[in-house]
């Protein structure tokens, strides 16, 4: 029988994890679900003083908008528990004293001041950074402020097999003996990473290649420990637009800020998804379910993948067109509710809004986008400005464009079925009528009824805001021309 998969997502709550964070959970989970596997989140909250207020809600919070369960870790427990690292530091210090006892490591009582002009004696002289490996062989015994460090061989080479990159080498005299155990007993990253490994029989450690550096290391512990390494899978680095690595600069946010955006998670599972992995180098759209079946470690490339925000907004496009109109409603109650200015009645009035989102839902890129000034906030407001110098048309001028204005303005006030087609049946006949083109007439109306000069299309948008509000913007129009002659 072939050993059951068990995959972890170790997040350390320094911060909100930003997309590649969550994209190592992604891969790790998909991995899970695509073999039966199981998925477990672990909390590596060793680093106290770097340790984030609401980080680890965040975390939590990310992954369950995106619908990634885990079988086991916090809120859920397991049987390998506690999942959080800063709830077994009795499990580390008692693993890194036995590795001293053992004789493949050793107490350090080197104080910060040595360790500082260590380093820059190190620098002077041009050589690569690292402790010096003083305490190594004098048998001390633990004391205030020692630290446990482990004997690292110093010739040699070890070898890891990453499952993306094939076989990668170090050369050990590079590593120096890296701490284990700080002076506080906390453990260091490296020590409570293979520590749990081990004890939560990880398979497969799938994480940032970042972490390559750090897996000889982490191999050599796992051998001074007498455990069997799990395999290892290094995914692509990330890179923004410009070839550099994703980060803030390149508006790379936390995953909670693109649900405030207004991405859709299903967007967001299948955009990530493909930072590094396809199925078959053309499917583009694909359901959770539909990766979930297809997701394979083979079929992650080594390469670095570049974030893409124009495919992430088509994408999300995609998947806004794929709602129901009741489902795309529902989804924007709230962004109206929050975005839509104070003077807009509350609650916003959910009729009106079904009535608004079908003239959205082709232009939406982002939840976002039905609650911008620039979009639909003339839908929902009484009074609306705008740049008096957008009204008129550029070949009829503002005379010609009031002209206009006055002769449709009664028409528009006789028509009684004020829906798109009668509007359309009237206004299209009368700009030939004037011997205008029709945008010529159709342009300065768009601007008097909305403010804006690009909007949805005019006359299911004239039907949605209502005879009165047209008339009256109309009127409006009119005034704002005549003061501007
Ligand atoms: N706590 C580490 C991180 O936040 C885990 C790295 C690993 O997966 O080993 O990235």
């Amino acid at each position: 029988m072939t050993e059951e998969v068990r995959v972890r997502y170790a997040p350390s709550p320094t911060g909100f994890p930003h997309v590649g964070n969550i994209r190592t959970a992604l891969f790790n989970w998909l991995f899970a679900r695509s073999c039966g596997g199981k998925f477990i989140v672990r909390i590596e909250d060793t680093d106290v003083a770097r340790t984030v207020p609401g980080a680890v809600e965040n975390i939590l919070d990310s992954l369950k908008w995106l619908g990634i369960d885990w079988d086991e870790g916090p809120e859920v427990g397991g049987d390998y528990g506690p999942y959080f690292q800063s709830q077994r530091l009795d499990i580390y210090q008692a693993i890194a004293k036995d590795l001293v006892a053992k004789g493949y490591a050793y107490y350090c009582h080197c104080s910060s001041e040595r360790l500082a002009e260590m380093r820059a004696a190190q620098e002077a002289a041009h050589l690569p950074p690292g402790y010096d490996r003083h305490c190594r062989d004098l048998g001390l015994g633990d004391a205030p402020g020692a630290v446990i460090r482990l004997k690292v061989p110093d010739s040699g080479t070890t070898t890891f097999h990453d499952l993306i990159r094939g076989d990668i080498t170090f050369e050990n005299r590079l590593l120096d003996d890296m701490v284990l155990l700080k002076s506080d007993g906390y453990p260091t990253y490296h020590l409570a990473n293979v520590i749990d490994d081990h004890l939560m029989h990880i398979t497969h450690v799938m994480r940032a290649e970042e972490w390559i550096s750090s897996t000889p290391r982490h191999i050599m512990l796992y051998n001074a420990l007498g455990f069997e390494p799990p395999k290892f899978a290094h995914m692509p680095m990330i890179l923004g637009p410009d070839h550099s690595k994703l980060s803030k600069r390149h508006g790379s946010v936390s995953l909670t800020e693109y649900r405030e955006q207004g991405y859709l998670p299903e967007t967001m599972i299948n955009f990530l998804s493909l930072l590094g992995w396809s199925y078959d180098d053309k499917t583009e759209i694909m359901t959770s379910e539909e990766i979930q079946q297809r997701f394979s470690i083979e079929r992650i490339n080594p390469t670095s993948a570049v974030f893409d925000k124009n495919k992430l907004d088509w994408m999300n496009g995609v998947y806004i067109r794929q709602l129901s109109e009741d489902e795309l409603v529902d989804k924007v109650m709230p962004v109206l509710e929050k975005n839509l200015p104070e003077s807009v009645k509350r609650p916003i009035d959910r009729d009106y809004v079904r009535k608004v989102m079908p003239l959205m839902h082709e232009r939406l890129k982002t939840l976002q986008e039905s609650a911008l000034p620039e979009t639909t906030w003339f839908f929902f407001t009484d009074d609306i400005s705008y740049d008096a110098k957008l009204l008129p048309d550029k070949k009829l001028g503002p005379e010609g464009t009031l002209d206009m204005l006055k002769t449709v303005l009664p028409k528009l006030e006789a028509l009684e079925d004020f829906t798109a087609e009668p509007l359309e049946a009237l206004l299209r006949p009368l700009a030939a009528e004037l011997g205008l083109k029709a945008g010529q007439v159709f342009a300065p109306i768009r601007t008097a009824v909305s403010g804006l000069t690009a909007t949805p299309p005019l006359f299911g948008m004239m039907e949605v805001l209502g005879k009165d509000k047209c008339i009256r913007r109309i009127r409006e129009a009119i005034k704002i021309l005549e003061n501007e002659l």
